[in-house]
C-alpha cells in the first residue's frame, strides 16, 4: 500500500505559477509513476467498495484524471463537470467566485439520475469555490454526494468551510 507521504514526495512545488505568489502543486511526476498513480487512486477510493457508488464526478481538468480511474476501480460511471461552453448537450450551469471575478462550470442535464450515489473528486482543494459549485450541480440533478475527495488540500485557504455538510477527505494536506 502506498502512503500519503510517498504521494506527497512526488508532488512538485512550482513557485510563481501561473502568477506571482501562487505555489502550483504539479502532479505530473506522480502521474508518471505507475505505482504512485495507482496508489493515489486506491487512497482516494478506499472508503468505498465496487458497486457502492453509481457515479464518480470529476472536475475539469485535472480532476478527470483521478475521477476516471477511481470510477473504473469502483465499477461506477464517470461524469465530467466542465468549464462553460465545452459540453455539447443541454447543461445546468453554476457560477462561482474567483480571487478576481468569477467563473462558470457546467454539467449535462441528464448526467446523473435522481438519487444516484456520487463520489465527487478533484485534484486540489484551495478556496473551495470550484468544488462547492460542482456539488451544487450534483444536487440540482437530485443526486446524493457520498463524499468529496481531493488528492491535495491547501488547508490554510479554508476551502472546507464552503463544503459544509458534505464529508470531505484529502490524501495530502499542506
Ligand atoms: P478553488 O476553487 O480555489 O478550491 O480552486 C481549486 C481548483 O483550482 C482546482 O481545480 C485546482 O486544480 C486549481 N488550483 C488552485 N490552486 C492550485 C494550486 N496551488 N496548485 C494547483 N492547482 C490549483
Amino acid at each position: 500500500m502506498i502512503t500519503a507521504k510517498e504521494i506527497e514526495a512526488a508532488i512538485r512545488n512550482v513557485p510563481d505559477f501561473p502568477k506571482a505568489g501562487i505555489q502550483f502543486k504539479d502532479i505530473t511526476p506522480l502521474l508518471a509513476d505507475a505505482r504512485l498513480f495507482a496508489g493515489a487512486i486506491d487512497l482516494l477510493a478506499d472508503n468505498f467498495k465496487p458497486g457502492s457508488v453509481d457515479a464518480v464526478v470529476g472536475i475539469d481538468a485535472r480532476g478527470f484524471i483521478f475521477a476516471a480511474a477511481a470510477a473504473i476501480k469502483l465499477n461506477a460511471g464517470f461524469v465530467p463537470v466542465r468549464k462553460k461552453g465545452k459540453l455539447p448537450f443541454q447543461t445546468h450551469e453554476q457560477d462561482y467566485a474567483l480571487e478576481y471575478g468569477s467563473a462558470t462550470i457546467a454539467m449535462h442535464v441528464d448526467a446523473l439520475k435522481p438519487g444516484a450515489r456520487v463520489l465527487l473528486i478533484d485534484d486540489l482543494l484551495a478556496t473551495g469555490g470550484t468544488a462547492a459549485a460542482a456539488a451544487a450541480l450534483v444536487k440540482k440533478l437530485g443526486a446524493r454526494i457520498l463524499e468529496i475527495n481531493f488528492l491535495i488540500e491547501l488547508k490554510f485557504l479554508n476551502g472546507r468551510e464552503k463544503l459544509n455538510g458534505y464529508p470531505v477527505r484529502s490524501v495530502v494536506v499542506y
